[in-house]
């Protein structure tokens, strides 16, 4: 699969890649994590500290997945709102959601520590904004329900985002606790940390087949060698669909851009990251060296060179968007634009954990605009299993996990 198109900003900030080699005799372990992309990085960091031999092979180069075209942001309010995952899935599986991808930012900011190349994270507070008066309504309960559960949220009424922003928008949430990272770097550095440590990795290695017998799984790489190992991790990203379509999985199409530095950000108050309640949204963050990256104008999915015959328009549209945001920005140049396949889940929940059909191997199908939020629940939870049998958090992640019968729930309205 054609993961992505156009120019990169992330794989410009590494301006010396670790190389690693190919495959080329067979080999024994007791996991394979299939894919060096942020979510083969977080779970085989988790399993190197756990002591466990493992390997990581990608048929790419390590991050030259979807990884690369990741935007960084690092928010605990997912694209499915808190009042509507505990409506889908019930108060417990619903906050137990959020209250785990709130952790996942600590978790990053902590894995970030451990690179030695520097990945960029920084804390940030998130703007929501309603995109229009009609979702006021389900702003203001989303509201009350994130303050209900403990969440650090403000609510800003139109006067309040016009004094901290230089647009004027209905209402909006203001959040505390989120943050941005270069998940590039993140994923180039947590695998050479964990390559010092035993972690063995292989490029260019693409897994071919698969095969389960004796307590023990054999996997066919292309050159006709074999790795033994007693688990597998597929974190193979939107490539999984390839090789077992899940019906609950969305695969479409998200375009992002990148600005020139620029010396300040007039209206933006505290650089926070921005987002909206549109479906498809728009997102905006602004970078390290002081880029702004503005991403969206999602569509479904488009096979490569239609993908790429749209990428002027989009990066114009997007422009454009973030102009009318930030009218003091005219005239900045844009030095990246990019198109990639994105995917999500009909219900808003990742898929991680086992499947039956392979029961010695573990899905990390981190499907979502919170992906990186979701390796970290994966690197705890396939660690659990692989260790102690189980994770009790696994039936919210299961692929077969099951709506609330009863929609009634009381949001507190507090
Ligand atoms: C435009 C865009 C913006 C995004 N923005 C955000 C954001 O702001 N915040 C956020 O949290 N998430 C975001 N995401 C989601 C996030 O990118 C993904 O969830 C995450 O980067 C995917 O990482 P991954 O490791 O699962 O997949 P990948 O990075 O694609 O890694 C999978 C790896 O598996 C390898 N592979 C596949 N099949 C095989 C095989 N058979 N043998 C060997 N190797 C194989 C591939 O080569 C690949 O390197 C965004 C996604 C996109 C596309």
């Amino acid at each position: 699969m054609d993961l992505k198109s156009g120019s990169l900003l992330w794989v410009d900030t590494v301006t010396k890649e670790n190389s690693y080699p190919r495959v080329t005799e067979d080999i024994t372990c007791d996991v394979v994590v299939v894919g060096g992309g942020v979510s083969g990085a977080i779970i085989s960091r988790e399993l190197v500290r756990a002591g466990i031999d493992t390997v990581v092979v990608d048929k790419r180069k390590i991050g030259h997945g979807s990884t690369s075209a990741n935007t960084g942001l690092l928010q605990f309010s997912n694209d499915k709102t808190l009042t509507s995952c505990i409506e889908t899935y019930g108060e417990h599986n619903g906050l137990r959601y959020y209250q785990l991808c709130l952790a996942g930012i600590d978790k990053v900011e902590a894995l970030a520590q451990e690179c030695k190349i520097d990945p960029d994270f920084i804390k940030r507070d998130s703007l929501y904004f309603a995109t229009s008066e009609q979702d006021l309504s389900l702003l203001q309960k989303e509201y009350k329900t994130l303050k209900k559960y403990g969440f650090k949220v403000d609510y800003m009424n139109r006067n309040d985002v016009e004094q901290s922003f230089s647009f004027s928008k209905p209402g909006a949430i203001y959040a505390k606790g989120d943050a941005e990272v270069n998940p590039f770097k993140l994923t180039v550095g947590l695998i050479e940390a964990s390559a010092n440590e035993g972690l063995r990795v292989f490029e260019n290695t693409e897994v071919v087949d698969h095969s389960e017998r004796e307590g023990e799984v054999t996997l066919l790489v292309k050159g006709d060698y074999t790795i033994r190992t007693k688990f597998v991790v597929y974190a193979t990203g939107y490539e999984a669909q390839q090789m077992k379509r899940n019906q609950n999985a969305v695969l479409e199409t998200s375009f992002a851009m990148a600005t020139e530095p620029v010396t300040h950000f007039p209206g933006w108050k505290d650089r926070c990251l921005i987002w909206e309640t549109a479906r498809p949204y728009l997102y905006a963050r602004t970078t390290a060296d002081n880029r702004i990256i503005i991403g969206g104008l999602d569509e479904p999915y488009i096979k490569k060179d239609q993908r790429e015959r749209h990428l002027q328009s989009k990066r114009d549209q997007l422009l454009q968007s973030l102009l009318s945001l930030f009218p003091d920005l005219e005239g900045v140049n844009v030095d990246y634009y990019w198109g990639a396949v994105f995917g999500s889940t009909h219900d808003g929940f990742p898929i991680i954990g086992p499947q039956p059909e392979f029961p010695r191997s573990f899905f990390a199908l981190n499907y979502g605009g919170n992906g990186t939020m979701y390796c970290t629940i994966a690197a705890e939870m396939i660690r659990d299993f692989i260790v102690k049998g189980g994770h009790p958090d696994a039936p919210i992640f299961s692929n077969f996990r099951l709506p609330k019968k009863s929609n009634k729930i009381n949001n507190g309205n507090a």
